[in-house]
């Protein structure tokens, strides 16, 4: 048994069958007998949706409330993930980040991570149920949401993975195949040639050993 956290960007969890592949993938790991928290972005380009919505409404908008609008999105992914896992058996709930709480700094809009109380996930986790929780948000010190910079997402969850633990942190991200490491980060990372069927079933571009 190891504990692991699983991270899904937003191409991953794109749509209700894209959200379907990530559950089968997290089902696996509960059914090899894994204790598993997840930590979502919101759905390929709707962070941009709701970013260009509050420029829209005023090019001058309150830090405070564009964080109430962008973190929606990893709102709506984290429910839609607890309620697939759920419909194929798998006991789940959904976390948004004041619920842990991951509480962070006071700049909204690129708030930073001071602290996670992971105890109430690990309870959980140790109860067999799956955490599925939001990234890219917390709580600022003025007790309203915050949002990490833009992409915080993989922040959220490399920092989640030391809060509960974790034995492993992998961080799935949409690349166009299966590399040795993260062609981003290190421009001789190399393609497999054999590459699994679809997305939600690539091997992580990154792995954080965590221990
Ligand atoms: N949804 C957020 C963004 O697009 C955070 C993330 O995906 O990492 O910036
Ligand atoms: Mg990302």
């Amino acid at each position: 048994m190891a504990r692991l956290v699983m991270k899904f960007g937003g191409t991953s969890v794109a749509d209700l069958d894209r959200i379907r592949n990530v559950a089968a993938h997290v089902k696996r790991e509960v059914d090899a007998g894994h204790q598993v928290a997840v930590v979502v972005s919101a759905m390929a380009g709707k962070t941009n949706e709701l970013v260009a919505l509050c420029r829209g409404a005023s090019s001058l908008h309150d830090a405070r409330e564009y964080d109430a609008v962008v973190a929606s999105g990893e709102q709506v992914t984290s429910g839609l993930l607890a309620i697939t896992l759920q419909a194929m058996g798998i006991d789940a709930r959904s976390w948004q980040g004041w619920q842990l709480p991951i509480v962070t700094d006071s700049a909204h809009g690129a708030a930073r991570i001071q602290s996670i109380d992971g105890t109430r996930v690990i309870e959980q986790m140790e109860a067999g149920r799956v955490a599925v929780i939001a990234g890219f948000q917390g709580i600022g010190p003025d007790g309203r949401v915050s949002t990490l910079g833009r992409g915080g997402s993989d922040t959220s969850a490399v920092a989640v993975a030391a809060a509960v633990k974790a034995d492993r942190c992998d961080i799935y991200t949409d690349v166009d195949g299966v590399y040795t490491t993260d062609p981003r980060v290190v421009p001789k990372a190399r393609r497999l040639d054999k590459q699994p069927q679809d997305h939600a079933e690539r091997r992580p571009v990154r792995n954080a050993h965590l221990r």
